[in-house]
């Protein structure tokens, strides 16, 4: 489990690259595009598209980020008929998506950071070794490398796909409100996740952290800028623990909007409500440190009195999220309280959201979650949340501790007044 310890440096010949060593900012050049695109029918249909990178054989034994994972959620999706097999046409599971191109990881990833992670996942490969480079413990295998760029890839897919179903929304749209005919795309804009692994929001531009590789939404940002010209962009992160590797690739940028909820004083120990951003980029990071034990209660009223606002007040042009699922109750690394219930909230809000602000442009993508059962539920939860069905969360709050309400609403206010909500 990620300790509160200073983490090492990725080896040393990488550690002096450079925190910013590579290109940021949304003018840059384009990089290549995700190679799969749905047809165009089958966009039109669906509502919700998901994507599997499970990294099977990015493992080490008695890790909580461990390869059983995203089998677990997948039990839960089948046990609750969410799959592509369960609702043909509504749901729909992208298949033979690429990896990610080198030129998206090192739109955020030092050129170095990369080279030794491949260098040394093939040095695993060649001995059949698993080798802990960073004392959260973070580990990788002989596949890591793969599995790394392959669940950014994911990630990108439904990028490419989100976007293309807005962009034939909005034109079915066009053409309906000037004939009588019936639009092809009634269905609106499905939203996007990836169940992918290893995870990345702490991973920084230039070294491996906290169970992560490379930052998925991150590299997803940065993608929707270059590729789709999509330039303001809201990250949304609910892990219990800070997302320290979003803000730090982020905190100078104006037009990349983070907003990160967590457990205050848990790993990494970042995520202070003064940690706003530096430069062109200050106001553009919000942290809501919620005190331990807060709450499914505390979290919807953090999401209306400062996320809601802070996101209409940007007006992004589409929303990604960091869903994390470790600040549920059950799950061993820390203490939020959050219910499978509370994801189905959140799923809701945030489809709403990104409907309301940006055509319905949403891609989701997990970070942590480590008690199985808890994070198949809450994924679940998370799905029926966004299509819009009821929550299915069998647990009696009644066995919660008491919330600390009046440490909440202090946060609350803190972030208010900082950031003139
Ligand atoms: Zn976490």
């Amino acid at each position: 489990m990620p300790s509160t310890a200073v983490a090492r440096a990725w080896p040393q010949a990488c550690a002096a690259g450079g925190r910013r060593a590579v290109a940021t900012g949304a003018s840059a050049r384009p990089v290549v595009a995700s190679a799969l695109l749905l047809p165009p029918q089958e966009l039109a249909g669906a509502r919700l598209l998901y994507v599997t990178a499970g990294a099977p054989a990015h493992d080490y034994p008695g890790h909580a980020e461990c390869a059983e994972r995203v089998p677990a959620i997948l039990r839960a999706l089948e046990a609750g008929g969410l799959t592509e097999g369960a609702r043909p046409g509504e749901l729909v599971q992208l298949r033979g998506f690429p990896p990610a191109e080198r030129a998206a990881i090192t739109a955020v990833h030092s050129p170095k950071y990369v080279a030794t992670l491949e260098k040394l996942s093939a040095h695993s490969a060649d001995c059949g070794e698993t080798r802990v480079v960073e004392s959260s413990p973070t580990y990788l295998t002989g596949s890591t490398s793969r599995d790394a760029f392959l669940a950014a890839g994911a990630v990108i897919a439904l990028v490419d796909n989100v976007v293309a179903a807005s962009r034939q929304h909005e034109v079915a749209t066009d053409s309906s409100a000037s004939s009588t005919s019936s639009s092809s795309s009634a269905g609106g804009v499905p939203a996007g996740f990836a169940i992918c692994r290893p995870p990345g929001h702490h991973s920084l531009p230039s070294r491996a952290m906290g169970f992560c590789i490379f930052g998925n939404v991150a590299v997803a940002a940065r993608y929707a800028q270059r590729q789709h010209g999509l330039k303001q962009v809201l990250i949304i992160d609910w892990d219990v623990h800070h997302g320290n590797g979003t803000q730090d690739v982020f905190e100078s940028d104006p037009d990349v909007l983070f907003i990160s909820s967590h457990q205050g004083g848990a790993y990494p120990g970042t995520g202070k409500a003064g940690e706003v951003g530096v430069g062109d980029g200050e106001g553009a990071t919000i942290n809501i440190p919620l005190p331990g034990g807060a709450g499914h209660d505390a979290m919807l009223a953090a999401w209306e009195e400062v996320i809601e606002p802070a996101a209409r007040r940007f007006k992004p042009d589409i929303v990604l999220v960091s869903a994390g699922y470790d600040a549920h109750w059950a799950d061993p690394l820390a203490g939020l309280q959050f219910r499978s219930a509370t994801f189905h909230h959140l799923g809701a809000l945030v489809k709403a959201l990104a409907d309301e602000l940006c055509g319905g442009r949403l891609v989701m993508l997990l970070e942590g979650g480590y008690d199985l059962q808890a994070l198949g539920d809450s994924v679940a939860n998370t799905f029926l949340g966004v299509l819009g069905e009821p929550a299915s969360d069998p647990f009696d709050p009644k066995l919660l501790a008491e919330a600390p309400v009046e440490k909440v609403q202090k946060v609350l206010l803190e972030a208010r007044r900082i950031h003139g909500l």
